[in-house]
């Protein structure tokens, strides 16, 4: 469960002060998908970053599972963000390694044993409709592919929060639904809480149930999407 209480955050620009999060209040219930819909600016990447702790608030509190995570210290707030899987479009895949040593990546960075790691990489392959694909490189996949294995190696730590940061730029309709279809996966399958930002409404019909509507940092709309779609 996560939830966001009057946050605000403000970037110093040449231009000036921005604000790009003006007294943000949500909830996402343990095992629901929200999709986080605004134009470019609207403070999505900046919600997302709060929320798994890569940026830190200027007022207000986000609490993950009723921990508030303004009062953590560094330690904890290393171990809550393990807690996080997060995926943006412009993730980067090593090219020196395969399919499976990518998404192994963050599992042998924390020790976790070889056994271990190949049956966890193994799932998330299948997971990922790429089982075929574990020996090759990136620079022999479509981008599509490499997206999807960005996904499985946000999700290589079993977190409870994957936080997919405009998943679907740049990619075309075919790749666009082999992600979507990667994120409800792992939602139906891991159980995990999704959050999902993007500037593309379809996305949040296609696998979300829950809405917030940003603009210029502040929440317009929030609630459940059939609700809000079939209210008068
Ligand atoms: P979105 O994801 O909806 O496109 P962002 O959260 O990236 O919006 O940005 C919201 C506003 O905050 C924009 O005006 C952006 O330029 C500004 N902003 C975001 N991050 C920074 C930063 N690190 N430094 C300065 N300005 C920033
Ligand atoms: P690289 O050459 O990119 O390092 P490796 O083949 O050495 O890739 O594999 C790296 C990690 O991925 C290892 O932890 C290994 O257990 C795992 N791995 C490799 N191939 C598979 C596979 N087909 N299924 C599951 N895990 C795999």
């Amino acid at each position: 469960m996560i939830t966001v209480e009057n946050v605000s955050k403000s970037f110093w620009s040449r231009t000036g002060n921005v604000v790009a999060l003006d007294g943000v209040s949500l909830e996402v219930a343990a095992g629901a998908a929200l999709g986080v819909v605004g134009p470019q600016g609207a403070g999505k990447s900046t919600l997302a970053r709060c929320i798994s702790l890569q940026e830190r608030p200027d007022a207000g509190i986000v609490r993950l599972d009723g921990l508030n995570t303004a009062t953590l210290d560094t330690r904890s707030l290393r171990a809550t963000r393990r807690q996080i899987g997060v995926v943006t479009a412009d993730a980067q895949l090593f090219r020196q390694r395969t399919a499976a040593g990518n998404i192994a990546l963050p599992l042998e960075q924390s020790g976790v044993d070889g056994p271990q790691r190949r049956a966890r990489v193994g799932r998330l392959l299948d997971l990922i409709g790429l089982t075929d694909k574990a020996a090759a490189y990136p620079e022999d996949l479509t981008v599509g592919q490499r997206r999807r294995i960005a996904v499985a190696r946000a999700l290589v730590g079993e977190p409870g929060l994957l936080l997919a940061d405009d998943p679907t730029a740049g990619l075309d309709a075919d790749g666009t639904a082999g992600v979507l279809a990667v994120l409800d996966r792992a939602r139906a399958e891991l159980g995990v809480t999704l959050l999902v930002t993007t500037q593309d409404s379809s996305v949040v019909r296609r696998i979300c149930d829950d809405i917030a509507l940003l603009d210029a940092g502040r929440l317009v709309e929030h609630g459940n999407l059939f609700e809000l779609l079939h209210d008068p």
